[in-house]
């Protein structure tokens, strides 16, 4: 079996190293060593990157069968043989990150065991998000505080973390979880940050917490009885503050204020925006009685009935319709209207005493567009089609022949 070397030393990233099967793996070049720093995912932990003899190592697995370390190759077929001897290198920056977020990841589970009595029953780390689920519900938003004050307290008091492969057990004082196979032969490795915490755990760990630098809630969210919680660490961390302060930043200088007044500040202009809203609806519906009334003074009436068609450009379907109405709510009036743009609609409307059908007068007009409407035989709409002002006069020109 593959001597997990990242078990006694997870800062080293070059190793040299002798190839004792080449394989594959889902039909890609993988490639078995005797010896490897290379961390396969498993535990919630993502694997590590980097090459072997500057070929890239895209992925690392454990084998089912035997927990033999597969190192998945970016180039198939490989250049390799067997019992060849080659130099790897790990990539550290995607290393140390998930150290920092992964020790991170065990002070939270225990700051939430001593604060809230909540534990953690799973973690998830990608290199998106960091998670955990905890088994309680109703957590306040004391608690949240309490549980990440307490976790950079341990943070920021530097405690050293160490790992040892030993006999453990739950009277022990270790927190157990459910372990992969390989990790549960000659003992259990168990992770201990100095008089704070002990779990069983086969990951890669900073070696004093003043590494992690930082640990911040920034999500919560209720999945059934349990809580799920997104974090960042370290460098994940101090990311997401640029993030946030680039964006408050932007604001403030945008609203001229400083960032604890940006809230209130948002809230009056919700407020000035609804009444501002209100007022605009209200003048478009006098605008639109106006425009009704001019119609009618400058339509025509013949054969009993008086006839105004109207076609527009982008104008908005609430308004169109509230025209419609108001033109026909007196006696004899047809109105044919629509509006052209990306979604080009009609409008057939009558006055209640007339008998025309607006609903087959439609379907055919919007039909002509490409279109799809209908109605009652009052009053009747549809469209969708991108059409011009131009088209949209023309099927209206043509219905008004058919009245
Ligand atoms: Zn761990």
């Amino acid at each position: 079996m593959t001597e997990r070397l990242y078990y006694d030393n997870a800062y080293l990233t070059e190793f040299n190293a002798t190839i004792t099967e080449i394989t594959t793996h889902n039909d890609q070049a993988a490639l078995v060593l005797d010896q490897t720093y290379f961390y396969p995912s498993s535990g919630g932990q993502p694997h590590d990157t980097g090459t072997i003899d500057n070929i890239k190592v895209l992925d690392v697995v454990v084998r089912d069968e035997d927990a033999a370390i597969l190192h998945i190759l970016e180039s198939t077929p490989t250049p390799f043989a067997e019992n060849q001897h080659v130099a790897a290198v790990i990539d550290w920056q995607r290393r140390f990150d998930h150290m920092q977020q992964h020790t991170g990841q065990h002070i939270l589970t225990q700051a939430f065991i001593q604060t809230a009595d909540a534990k953690t029953v799973s973690f998830h780390l990608s290199p998106e998000s960091v998670t955990i689920d905890l088994d309680a519900s109703g957590l306040t938003e004391n608690q949240l505080q309490a549980a990440e004050a307490l976790a950079n307290e341990v943070i920021q008091s530097n405690k050293t973390v160490t790992a040892v492969i030993r006999q453990a057990d739950e009277q022990d004082g270790v927190r157990m979880r459910k372990l992969p196979k390989h990790m549960v032969t000659d003992g259990l490795r168990v992770l201990e940050i100095e008089g704070f915490d002990k779990t069983a755990c086969g990951g890669t760990h900073v070696g004093r917490t003043g590494e992690i630098g930082l640990l911040k809630i920034i999500k919560t969210e209720k999945r059934g009885d349990k809580t799920r919680l997104e974090f960042r660490c370290g460098g994940r961390a101090l990311s997401d503050y640029g993030d946030k302060h680039r964006v408050i930043s932007e604001m403030t200088a945008d609203m001229n204020c400083r960032f604890p007044e940006v809230p209130e500040l948002v809230n009056k202009l919700r407020d000035e925006l609804k009444t501002t809203q209100a007022t605009l609806k209200e003048l478009r519906e006098q605008l639109v009685e106006y425009e009704a009334a001019r119609l009618l003074n400058e339509a025509k009436t013949n054969n009993g009935f008086t006839l105004i068609t109207a076609s527009f450009d982008g104008r908005d379907t609430g308004e169109l319709r509230l025209l419609a109405s108001r033109l026909t709510e007196g006696e004899n009036v047809v109105a044919l209207l629509g509006t052209a743009g990306e979604k080009a609609h009609l409008i057939f409307s009558r006055s209640a005493n007339l008998g025309q059908n607006m609903g087959a007068l439609l379907k055919e007009a919007v039909g002509q567009l490409g279109g799809r409407g209908g109605g009652q035989p009052a009053f009747a709409q549809g469209g969708g089609v991108t059409a011009t002002v131009g088209q949209v006069q023309a099927v209206i020109d043509q219905a008004a022949t058919r009245l």
